[in-house]
């Protein structure tokens, strides 16, 4: 059967995918397996050594490739790691301008990692088209945008970025971690490359470290295949099994993470204890238009400021809700909390921080889809 004119919500289930060939299993076995027997050299089944091919990862694949609509999915070992296969596309010289609200470890990575070898980088706030021109010269050969941004909740136009590449001939590359396709879909609006960390919300269970990259072009297809098996960061087959299983209720666990985001935002915006709430959904949020524009919903990914706070007040909040967890990560079914200035982004400098907006007092909340009520509840016993 082909796949490709199913709806998003039958693609997460189907998309790219068809029963086992051996025994017709509906889920795909998990081929715990690094090598394949071969009836003379080179005489295969298609698949020679796991690094390069394993077929629970290709089942993955081609998943991760139906539901972004693209036609190449590749599968790594962490999210970074498919940040990482991007990034040596590129060689000495080039520079990328990338939002600066971003995931901490992207920032690492390339500020850390990259920048010893001689890949420039550009942190900038993305949400004005004519801020990101400005930082565009003849070295330019990648936008890296995040949105909506983590933890500010900004919200970068993704056409209207896709139009920019295309003018100066540069790469697009969408971080769809936070929206997921159920809520955009960065391929149809013109990027060139969408990355996910498939640990949060398309795995969906807390219960892997995953990353994927999809791609429309097979010639960029190969180049990214090409790093991926040179430099081997790959999915496991136990991995690729769970995230798969994970992406067959995507679209169910959005529809709620969105209900109980957008219950919570409310109730948090109402609340006279809070400052400042960031949220796409409300009409006050600076790109809410383009939010509206590119997105089919907001999702459960919120951030707030309680009034008058300080770090430690900040602290104390996360330490007393008992519903919600503290922990790092985030799109799991579980409400987990965290605290951006000394978890996610303390890999970023103070000052750097503070520019984009992340404060000590910046709470981050990845709204699970327990009962909304009792996450309420917890939230009004920890603010007090
Ligand atoms: C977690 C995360 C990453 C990194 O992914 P890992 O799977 O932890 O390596 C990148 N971008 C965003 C937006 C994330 O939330």
């Amino acid at each position: 059967m082909s796949t490709k004119n199913l709806k998003f919500n039958s693609k997460t289930i189907h998309g790219g995918q068809e029963p086992d060939k051996a025994y017709g299993s509906v889920m795909p076995p998990i081929y715990q397996t690094s090598t394949y027997a071969q009836t003379t050299p080179g005489g295969h089944k298609g698949y020679e050594y796991s690094r390069s091919a394993n077929p629970t990862r290709t089942a993955l694949e081609n998943s991760l490739a139906s539901i972004e609509n693209g036609n190449y999915g590749l599968a790594f070992a962490s999210g970074l790691s498919a940040i990482d296969a991007v990034i040596k596309l590129l060689s000495p010289g080039d520079e990328v301008v990338s939002t600066n609200d971003l995931y901490g470890g992207s920032y690492r990575l390339f500020k850390q990692v990259f920048e010893k070898y001689g890949i420039k980088f550009h942190f900038i706030g993305m949400q004005e088209v004519d801020v990101i021109e400005a930082h565009i010269n003849e070295k330019t050969k990648l936008l890296w945008v995040e949105t909506p941004t983590n933890p500010m909740m900004n919200v970068i136009d993704i056409p209207a970025a896709a139009d920019l590449a295309k003018k100066h001939n540069l790469l697009l590359a969408v971080d769809n971690t936070f929206a997921t396709p159920y809520l955009q879909r960065p391929l149809d609006l013109g990027a060139d490359i969408v990355m996910h960390s498939a640990t949060k919300y398309l795995g969906g269970h807390s219960d892997v470290v995953v990353g994927a990259l999809v791609v429309k072009d097979k010639e960029l297809a190969d180049q990214l295949y090409f790093l991926q098996n040179a430099s081997g960061a790959v999915c496991g087959p136990m991995d690729s099994f769970l995230t798969l299983r994970g992406i067959k209720t995507l679209h169910v666990r959005m529809q709620r993470h969105c209900e109980n985001g957008k219950a919570i935002a409310e109730y948090l915006v109402k609340h006279p204890k809070i400052e400042k709430v960031y949220w796409p959904g409300f009409e006050s949020h600076p790109n809410h238009d383009i939010a509206k524009a590119q997105m089919d919903n907001f999702g459960g990914m919120i951030s707030f400021i309680p009034k008058g706070s300080s770090f430690e007040d900040a602290v104390k909040i996360v330490e007393n809700l008992k519903v919600f967890t503290l922990a790092e990560s985030l799109g799991g079914v579980e409400s987990l909390a965290g605290h951006p200035a000394s978890m996610t982004h303390a890999s970023i400098p103070k000052e750097e921080r503070e520019k984009s907006g992340v404060v000590d007092s910046l709470i981050r909340l990845s709204v699970g889809i327990e009962d909304v009520d009792d996450l309420i509840s917890d939230l009004d016993q920890a603010i007090g």
